[in-house]
């Protein structure tokens, strides 16, 4: 078989990828190791960045994200168990956020896939990516018991942290960046109607941060030791524990419920460069991890499909290979951005092991020194919604 791109992994990079993909009639062929059910049982990210909204749009998969999705134009910053400081994300910035679920993404991406008859194959194992610094990159896998082989131009690595991509680059290739925190996040969903606006909180006993998916689908944190197991917390004790963190008047407006899911994420950043090696590019989870503190995970996947995206197209539309060349700088700008931003937020609202009552005393003036100034409310709202992309994409 051959192709002109094969795009390994079909989380949300991979198959946005293919989505614009197909629209610029570009030959691919998707592989996934996993089922679709089990991709789309993962519970995610939540929050889009109003650049990914565009690239969405653009991508013509936004129907129902335009329909479903909620707006979001302010975040709430909660210390101490009193303060809440809004930061008026749009006023500030003239942008906001859209609260849609990673699922429901994904679920839109897969509907598409169908209807453009897209090459998407699950349960594809022995993923490997072969001779891509050569004229004839190879992807080897199998796929219901057969080996198979498809040649290609290029190789999208769109295959998470754990995939096999990055490893396709040799070591002395590669340079890695990585911090782990030592806590992690336990997460519930619950069919409860959320808060109106997100709340992060920075507490003694630790951060929390009430978060949604739809108006009938809650998303709550904890910090937690990363040594918990999620059978350590039943519902009751997670919602005491979070009520605790939350000023009284919000804690107040909290509606509990049973929880549907529940699981403890670790925090860890994580940066691989180059994202481009020969005729591989990386792209999303596979290059870049971030802590979930900024909501960055997602928007940056999507941020570069769309630089890869547009690069791809340039070359084959017109010859031009500028994109393709610049690709891994200007992907890594973004990316370091919110790295930055992400350890900023995650180091300004967490209680570490460490801390000290000194240290404990910045995040307080830092946290007072945010709700006295709106230059540094707009330097943080301009962060927290995204950089606007040099060359957005064209909504038609
Ligand atoms: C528990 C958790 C909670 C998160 N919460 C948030 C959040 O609140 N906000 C936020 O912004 N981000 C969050 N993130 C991050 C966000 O979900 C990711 O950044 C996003 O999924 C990245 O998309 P991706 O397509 O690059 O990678 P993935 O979503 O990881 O997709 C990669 C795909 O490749 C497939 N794959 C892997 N290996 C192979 C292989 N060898 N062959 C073929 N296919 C393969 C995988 O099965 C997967 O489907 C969270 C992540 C996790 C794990």
């Amino acid at each position: 078989m051959r192709t002109k791109v094969v795009i390994v992994g079909g989380g949300p990079a991979g198959m946005l990828l293919s989505q614009i993909l197909h629209r610029a009639e570009i030959d691919h062929v998707v592989l996934e190791r996993q089922t679709r059910n089990y991709v789309l049982g993962r519970i995610r990210a939540g929050i889009l960045e109003w650049s990914s909204v565009e690239v969405i749009r653009a991508a013509g998969v936004s129907t129902r994200m335009d329909a479903e999705g909620e707006a979001h134009d302010l975040v709430n910053l909660a210390w101490g168990g009193e303060h809440v400081l809004p930061i008026r994300v749009k006023e500030l910035t003239g942008r906001q956020m859209m609260a849609y679920g990673q699922t429901e993404l994904q679920q839109d991406l897969y509907n598409a896939a169908d209807d453009n008859g897209t090459s998407l194959l699950f349960s594809a194992d022995d993923v490997a990516v072969n001779d891509v610094t050569t004229e004839s990159p190879h992807v080897t896998f199998r796929h219901n018991g057969a080996d198979e082989r498809i040649d290609c131009d290029y190789v999208a690595g769109c295959d998470g942290f754990h995939g096999v991509s990055r490893a396709a680059i040799p070591e002395a290739e590669r340079t890695e960046y990585e911090r782990t925190y030592p806590f992690g996040w336990l997460g519930i969903l619950s069919e409860t109607p959320p808060l109106p606006h997100l709340v992060y909180t920075n507490h003694e006993r630790g951060f929390g941060l009430c978060s949604t998916r739809n108006p009938m689908l809650s998303r709550y944190y904890v910090q937690c030791p990363i040594e918990d197991h999620v059978d350590d917390w039943s519902d009751d004790r997670f919602w005491s524990e979070l009520s605790a963190r939350l000023p009284g008047e919000v804690a107040d407006r909290v509606v509990t419920g049973p929880s549907i899911e529940k699981s403890i994420a670790p925090l860890r950043s994580f940066v691989a460069e180059p994202m481009r090696y020969g005729n591989l590019f990386l792209a999303g989870d596979s290059a870049h991890i971030v802590p979930p503190t900024g909501a960055k995970g997602l928007n940056l996947a999507v941020s570069d499909v769309h630089l890869l995206s547009r690069a791809l197209i340039a070359h084959y539309r017109d010859g031009d290979t500028a994109h393709l060349d610049g690709y891994s700088g200007e992907a890594l700008e973004r990316v370091w951005g919110s790295v930055r931003f992400s350890w900023w937020m995650t180091t300004l609202l967490h209680r570490f092991p460490d801390m000290t009552d000194f240290d404990q005393r910045l995040q307080e003036r830092e946290l007072s020194y945010l709700a006295s100034s709106t230059a540094a409310q707009a330097s943080m709202a301009e962060q927290y919604v995204g950089i606007p992309f040099a060359n957005p994409p064209e909504e038609e």
